[in-house]
């Protein structure tokens, strides 16, 4: 993998995932049930992992691509002029008829630092390997790197990672693969499809780690490198303790958190995370610095409301 890296250098990112529209909800403490509350702010964002982690990359100075599935739905434009705003280019995605925007409510406790995510995703279809054939084209050379975002259409993105390996193998090409294994329910498919040996780089969230009784980012992810296949890295980041990584070169890594001064907003601190140590990679750096960078970028953005003042 690492001797792979310089093959990226230049080149766009894609970041292969979903879209929503967030509600960011501000409240001085977390509500009670069956009572009224009054938050002190309220914003729009465009939210979705991988949406989120194209936004950071963007900001970082990358080439940058979104592809997914937008529903041709009210909150289009917003997400459309948004992406457009932040400089990402997102028109190989597919917009889709008569389906409704993904919505997050989010509610972010002052007191706790907590952030608590209500997801309605009504109707909207997942991507699929057909979508992805279809629509993104390989053979233009423009694509340096390729990072899945694990949802629940587990075994289409296996279909999208084989299919990216097949292309290398078959036209010695180099685009790495990296998957995110945020959601717990993830698990099970990786599991299910061997998800774990196509990824040239795996993140693991915390939640994940500690549901599979995981109890410290460094067991993590010397537990998950014997998962994944030779000369796979396995990056895990751990909240305010900050992010462990291992690979046969540099063995176990780790890196302190740096948090802000005053905590305003960790809601994509993950995603923030993974894209600033993408785009370390993607400028060089060794696996230690890589995730020192994240975490040095992911703590300046819990200091921030949204993203835009990452720049
Ligand atoms: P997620 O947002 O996916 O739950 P984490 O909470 O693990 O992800 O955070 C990802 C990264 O963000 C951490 O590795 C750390 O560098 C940074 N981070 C998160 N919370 C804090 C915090 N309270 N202070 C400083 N850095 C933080």
């Amino acid at each position: 993998m690492d001797g792979k890296l310089i093959h990226c250098k230049g080149k766009r990112m894609l970041f292969v995932g979903l879209v929503c529209v967030d509600l960011l909800n501000y409240i001085e403490k977390f509500p009670q049930e069956d009572l009224g509350h009054r938050c002190f702010d309220l914003c729009w964002n465009r939210g979705g992992n991988a949406s989120n982690s194209a936004t950071v990359f963007s900001l970082l100075g990358g080439d940058v691509e979104f592809f997914g599935t937008l529903a041709k739905d009210r909150e289009l434009s917003f997400i459309e002029e948004d992406f457009k705003k932040f400089g990402i280019k997102y028109d190989n995605s597919l917009v889709i008829p008569e389906k409704t925007c993904p919505f997050s409510v989010v509610i972010l406790s002052q007191e706790s630092h907590s952030r608590t995510v209500l997801h309605t995703n009504k109707n909207l279809p997942e991507l699929t390997l057909d979508n992805f054939s279809n629509n993104i084209n390989l053979r233009s050379s423009d694509y340096g790197w390729i990072h899945f975002e694990g949802r629940d259409n587990a075994y289409e993105i296996t279909r999208m990672m084989t299919y990216v390996k097949n292309f290398n193998e078959e036209n010695s090409a180099h685009i790495i693969i990296s998957l995110e294994a945020e959601k717990i329910r993830l698990a099970s498919y990786l599991d299910k499809f061997n998800m774990w040996t196509l990824p040239d780089v795996l993140f693991v969230s915390k939640d994940f780690a500690q549901n599979q009784g995981y109890t410290s980012m460094g067991e993590a992810a010397t537990g998950y490198f014997e998962k994944v296949k030779e000369g796979a890295v396995v990056i895990c980041a751990w909240g305010d303790s900050g992010a462990a990584a291992m690979s046969r070169q540099s063995g176990l890594v780790s890196s302190q958190a740096f948090p802000p001064d005053v905590i305003i907003d960790t809601c994509g601190a993950g995603d923030t995370f993974n894209a600033a140590t993408l785009y370390a990679f993607c400028s060089n750096a060794d696996l230690s610095k890589a995730i020192e960078f994240g975490c040095k970028v992911a703590g300046s953005k819990c200091g921030i409301q949204g993203f835009e003042e990452l720049k």
